[in-house]
């Protein structure tokens, strides 16, 4: 696959963007290539969804926000409720009910040479437009992933549990999981366990007991991945965090993935081998139609 060639990605330009304080139309919404979060990734950020005009756990992002922050010394200008409310005014000027938000932290600009402390000013940038991550047909078909040789990053070098703007180590999954022709790939870890997907958690059943690696796997502590997690307890399904091998994947008798942009959608391959029967299994079915009803309100 060639990652160079023109695509025919456009921008909608009467998107309106809020930088810094400020709701402005996107030509007018620019970093300047000095600040860090463009020169190293040296920043941190979130993927928030809007279903009928109301956010979707809006305050779990932006504590997962603050943390990450936190994590990497990074002083956010802003407070949360002040972040909340910039939120809203930028999606309710760009008149979305429905649709995705991203909420970005950069360091800010500073003299080149990675040290932070030769920075100031850290920039916040809020975008609130659309994301469809994978065909819809795969919602109901299910989607295939491969095993990928890239393995998920050390927690004691940059923890997935920052999300941060350094994503080069999902990106090299992906491309391994394009150039497999798919649209996912799990990552493992150091230790060779399960970790989770380039942007999306991983669940798998068997034998009727859910399943989904520990954040000590190193992974990014889901919120869909929590949103779910309630829904299995509410309905009583038996649930177990636990140390996942590719074998576990192998034997599944489902699988699904989990994000703010995936939403909940069902693995029916792996490596090319089919998960149980080859079909979205019954749970993950039910799994999407409560995950449905909750962020529409009726959860
Ligand atoms: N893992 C990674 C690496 C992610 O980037 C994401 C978000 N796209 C997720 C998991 C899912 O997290 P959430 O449910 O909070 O969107």
């Amino acid at each position: 696959m060639n990652f160079s060639a023109p695509n025919q990605f456009a921008p909608d330009p009467n998107l309106k963007v809020f930088l810094n304080g400020h709701i402005v139309p996107l030509a007018q919404a620019t970093i300047n290539v000095f600040d860090h979060g463009l020169l190293y990734g040296d920043g941190v950020f979130e993927g928030i969804r809007a279903y009928g005009g109301r956010v979707f756990r809006l305050e779990a992002h932006l504590q997962r926000l603050a943390e990450s922050a936190r994590a990497i010394r990074l002083h956010i200008p802003m407070t949360p409720q002040e972040l909340a409310e910039a939120t809203l005014d930028t999606i309710n000027a760009n008149r979305i009910t429905d649709g995705y938000i991203r909420l970005v932290v950069t360091r800010g600009v500073g003299y080149l040479g990675v040290s932070p402390a030769r920075t100031g000013n850290p920039s916040v940038f809020i975008i609130a437009s659309q994301i469809e991550l994978y065909p819809r047909e795969l919602y109901e078909k299910g989607m295939a992933i491969i095993s990928c040789s890239v393995i998920r990053n050390h927690p004691n070098a940059v923890s997935p549990r920052i999300k941060s703007l350094n994503y080069l180590n999902n990106i090299l999954a992906k491309i391994e999981a394009l150039d497999a022709g798919v649209h996912e790939a799990v990552m493992y870890n150091h230790l060779g366990y399960v970790a989770e997907c380039t942007g999306d958690n991983i669940f798998v059943i068997r034998k009727g007991v859910v399943m989904t690696p520990p954040t000590a796997a190193g992974l990014l502590e889901g919120i869909t991945r929590d949103a779910v997690i309630e829904l299995l307890e509410k309905r009583g399904l038996p649930f177990k965090e636990i140390n996942l091998t590719r074998h576990d994947l192998y034997v599944a008798d489902e699988a699904f993935l989990t994000g703010t942009a995936a939403e909940v959608i069902p693995v029916t391959k792996i490596d090319n081998r089919p998960i149980g029967d080859g079909q979205p299994g019954m749970i993950t079915r039910q799994l999407i139609a409560d995950f449905r009803n909750l962020v529409n309100g009726r959860g």
